[in-house]
């Protein structure tokens, strides 16, 4: 497995081990070394820390083919914890995760970004959580947070969020501050790309994508073993891939991005636009009016399906990537769109690249809050300049 020119050294060794030990569960130092292809002298000397620390233990040896005896190292789930924030248009979702990604405690709260207070409030929900980790006697590494927007790798401040509408925030710094532990702040997708690298299905691929398509649409990017961000964090902003000439003005401030014609809520808007749906109405009733098998409902999924399967596989055309993963609420309406999403990618992938794996996760409304405390356990890959 390669984790990318320059990026497994140091810290980006204990990351890689400790996420090898929470997807594989335990292993001998010739078998860490052999999986994540490093030296057996750096193996040894960063699971000697590991164990100093007390993130990890050695078991029984067992005996080998060979008749060596080999030391299986395993994780200490509750050896360290990290809380993990999703900061959304509407609503605070907050978890606390064990060292093997595990989730142990959680809730999620209705949130106004536009309020005077808001940030106060964010500060005051994690701190709560921080309260209840201590009094479970959790050991606490850290907290990462995740938000919809271009954040700065270097500083972890939120340069542009169009959703939140907080521009050029300290966030990180901020947090930093009012909490007195380690912060990371990151993009939101950024943080999924991140955790379906070191725990997901996807991990032994070098490259591949994350699309997730919500109320916005993002793509996160793992090119040669490690996460690309770009400059200042700006890779991935495919939701605003110019998609119709003089077509709907977008959040962005530009005309006929894809967001506004694939994601769920322009999906919304153009039902509400059509009489299919009430003003209060969501893009589940939507779903429902399709299923039911309302034709205008259907062809807005379809159209966004086509759109969307058109511009992933330019994306896949630059990129030459073989695996893409699909997330977000779209995947719970993926009976309406996948035709049209499949015909549309199959038509304009170049022919060597049609055998490309798409992968359609169920939706899990904890997904962003999960990998943002998995950004926190594992920050020097996820936030390598955040200290
Ligand atoms: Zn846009």
């Amino acid at each position: 497995m390669r984790w990318g020119a320059g990026s497994i050294s140091g810290d980006g060794t204990r990351t890689a081990v400790l996420a090898l030990l929470a997807r594989r569960g335990p292993l001998s130092r010739a078998e860490i070394a052999e999986s994540l292809e490093l030296s057996p002298a750096t193996v040894t000397s960063s699971t000697r820390r590991l164990l100093a620390e007390g993130l990890i233990a050695e078991q029984e040896p067992r005996v080998t083919q060979s008749g060596r005896p080999s030391i299986p190292l395993r994780l200490i789930p509750w050896s360290a914890h990290a809380i993990g924030v999703q900061v959304a248009l509407e609503h605070i979702s907050l978890v606390l995760a064990r060292l093997d990604g595990a989730v142990v405690d959680g809730s999620t709260w209705p949130f106004n970004p536009a309020a005077p207070k808001a940030l106060d409030r964010l500060i005051g929900l994690i701190q709560a959580q921080m309260g209840q980790a201590a009094r479970q006697r959790r050991p606490l590494l850290g907290v990462g947070v995740a938000v919809p927007g271009a954040v700065d790798p270097d500083s972890g401040t939120l340069r542009m969020s169009v959703r939140l509408g907080w521009n050029g925030m300290p966030l990180a710094t901020k947090l930093r501050t009012a909490l007195r532990v380690p912060v990371f702040v990151d993009n939101d997708i950024s943080a999924v790309t991140v955790a379906e690298r070191l725990y997901g299905p996807s991990a032994d691929c070098a490259d591949f994508l994350v699309v997730a398509i919500g109320q916005g649409i993002g793509l996160g990017l793992v090119l040669d073993g490690a996460p690309y961000r770009g400059a200042a964090g700006a890779a991935g902003e495919f939701g605003h891939l110019p998609i119709l000439p003089d077509g709907t003005e977008c959040a962005c401030g530009n005309r006929g991005c894809l967001e506004t014609q694939a994601s769920t809520e322009a999906l919304t808007r153009r039902a509400k636009e059509a009489n299919l749906i009430p003003p209060q109405a969501g893009v589940s009733d939507l779903g429902a009016l399709a299923a039911a098998g309302n034709p205008h409902a259907r062809e807005l999924f379809a159209e966004a399906g086509e759109m969307l399967g058109r511009a992933l596989a330019g994306v896949v055309n630059i990129l030459g990537t073989s695996t893409v993963v699909v997330v977000g609420e779209i995947t719970q309406l993926w009976d309406h769109v996948q035709a049209s999403f499949d015909s549309a990618l199959a038509a304009h992938l170049l022919p060597y690249l049609r055998n490309t794996r798409i992968e359609v996760r169920p939706w899990d409304d904890r997904l962003i809050a999960v990998a943002a405390a998995g950004v926190a356990l594992c920050a020097p890959l996820a936030a390598p300049r955040q200290r």
